[in-house]
């Protein structure tokens, strides 16, 4: 990502005080399960409930959420990496949101920024479309039942069937 972009993404959710972060519950390739254990001792935070994931705590922060900031930030989750893009799969269409603004601060400045919107967007389906191609179709379903409200479709993408 580019690093002044980085920063100022920083800042921002720092001043939000990561509101999405609570109650998220990203869910995790395997891929990226081994990535974030060979980060650290982190185990105890990757929970399955119809979709492999980071826990919630009690007090609905995200497992991952310590003192206002992501303790796992280089290697978060593929959803967490694609914000404030979020997705949602149709039969065969990916489904690409974008968070309202009245939610997520960072949307005002990405939307403002043409050239950054354009990056993170990529950045986002990169992340989103691996994401979908590594998880089993059961779980798919279920984290695109999950409702997303204060969202706006902002691409649809058709998925490319792998198999021979
Ligand atoms: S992505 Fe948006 S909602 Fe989430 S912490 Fe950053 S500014 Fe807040
Ligand atoms: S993994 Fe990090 S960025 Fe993702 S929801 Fe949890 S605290 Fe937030």
């Amino acid at each position: 990502m580019d690093t002044d972009w980085s920063l100022r993404a920083e800042a921002i959710c720092a001043a939000c005080g990561g509101h999405c972060c609570n109650g998220a519950c990203p869910p995790l390739s395997s891929e990226r399960i081994s990535t974030i254990l060979a980060a650290g001792d982190y185990s105890s935070c990757i929970e399955t409930d119809g979709y492999r994931r980071i826990r919630t705590k009690e007090n609905g922060e995200c497992a991952m959420f310590d003192a206002g900031r992501c303790r796992i930030h280089a290697v978060k989750p593929e959803t967490c990496m694609a914000g404030p893009f979020t997705f949602a799969v149709t039969g065969k269409t990916l489904e690409i949101y974008l968070k309202q603004e009245s939610i997520c601060p960072l949307v005002t400045h990405l939307k403002a920024d043409a050239g950054m919107y354009a990056k993170q967007y990529q950045r986002a389906v990169d992340h989103i479309t691996r994401l979908v191609a590594a998880l089993p179709g059961e779980e798919i379903a279920i984290i695109s039942a999950i409702p997303e409200p204060e969202t706006d479709l902002v691409a649809t993408i058709p998925i490319r069937d792998e198999t021979p």
